[in-house]
C-alpha cells in the first residue's frame, strides 16, 4: 500500500516532539528517505521499516534541518551493517554540501553512494514507481518540491518555499497536499499557514496537512486552522505529527 509517513513535523528548530521535518515514501517496493534529521534511523525503526531497507535519499535542499543527519545515518547504516550502493538525489548545492560533510565525518564507508543531481523541474524515477515530480520552490537556497503518484492518487510535499507558481504548478489536482508552514508572518523563503490554505485551494487539494510547522513557534493549532479557512480552502486540514502514516 503506498504510504507517506511523518519522521518529523517540526521548523528548523525542534520542539520536544517534533524534530525537524522529514519523511518516508513507501511504496512499489520503494523506502525513500525524504531529508535527514538527527534522529532518523530512529524515527524509521519507530515507523515499523527497517533503515537497512533504505532504496533512495532525496534530499531537497541544503539547509541544516534537512541534510545534517546524512553522516551519522551513514554511519549507522553502515554499523548495521547495510552494504551495496544507495542512490542520493537531490539538487546539485545539496549534494556537494553533503559530500563535504561525508568526507569529513563518515569516510570510507561500506556503502556506496550514488550521486544524482536533480534539476528543478526534472523528474526522480526510480525502478518500479511512477516518477516523482520536481519543482523549484522559492527559498534562500535551491529547493525541491515532490510530487509522488501511486496508484491513482498523488501527493505533492513543498518543501521549504514562500506561496509561488512553480509549486501551484505542481500541486494543480493533487489529492494531498503536505505543504510548509514555517513562519508567522508573509515571508519571501517560507510560507504562514494562510498561504498553505490559498495553496490548497488552488490546488484543489482533498486533504492539507501543515508540515515544517510548530504550534509553538508559529501559532497555535486554532489559529492556524482559522487562518487556513480564511484563506478559503474548506478541505479536510490536519497538522502533520510523527509517526502519522498517509496511506491509500
Ligand atoms: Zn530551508
Amino acid at each position: 500500500m503506498p504510504a507517506m509517513v511523518i519522521l518529523g513535523a517540526g521548523t528548523a528548530i525542534p520542539d520536544a516532539d517534533r524534530e525537524h521535518t522529514h519523511l518516508l515514501w513507501h511504496a512499489d517496493g520503494q523506502l525513500v528517505l525524504i531529508d535527514v534529521a538527527g534522529s532518523t534511523f530512529q524515527r524509521i525503526l519507530r515507523a515499523g521499516h527497517d533503515p537497512a531497507a533504505l532504496t533512495a535519499v532525496i534530499l531537497t535542499h541544503d539547509h541544516a534541518d534537512h541534510i545534517a543527519g546524512m553522516p551519522g545515518l551513514l554511519v549507522q547504516l553502515g554499523l548495521h551493517g547495510r552494504g551495496g550502493s544507495l542512490p542520493i538525489y537531490g539538487p546539485a548545492a545539496a549534494l556537494a554540501t553533503v559530500r563535504r560533510m561525508l568526507a569529513a565525518l563518515a569516510p570510507d564507508q561500506p556503502l556506496r553512494l550514488e550521486w544524482h543531481e536533480v534539476v528543478p523541474g526534472a523528474a526522480i524515477v526510480l525502478p518500479g514507481m511512477e516518477p516523482i515530480a520536481t519543482a523549484r520552490t522559492q527559498h534562500s537556497r535551491v529547493c525541491i518540491a515532490l510530487r509522488f503518484s501511486a496508484a491513482g492518487r498523488s501527493l505533492t510535499y513543498t518543501a521549504d518555499t514562500a506561496p509561488c507558481p512553480a509549486i501551484d504548478a505542481l500541486a494543480a489536482g493533487t489529492d494531498d497536499l503536505l505543504h510548509e508552514a514555517g513562519s508567522a508572518t508573509p515571508s519571501a523563503s517560507h510560507s504562514t499557514p494562510g498561504d498553505a490554505g490559498a495553496a490548497a485551494l488552488r490546488a484543489g487539494a482533498r486533504q492539507l496537512v501543515l508540515v515544517h510547522f510548530s504550534p509553538r513557534q508559529i501559532m497555535p493549532v486554532a489559529a492556524a486552522v482559522a487562518a487556513i479557512r480564511a484563506a478559503g480552502y474548506a478541505g479536510t486540514v490536519s497538522i502533520a505529527e510523527e509517526g502519522d502514516v498517509h496511506a491509500w
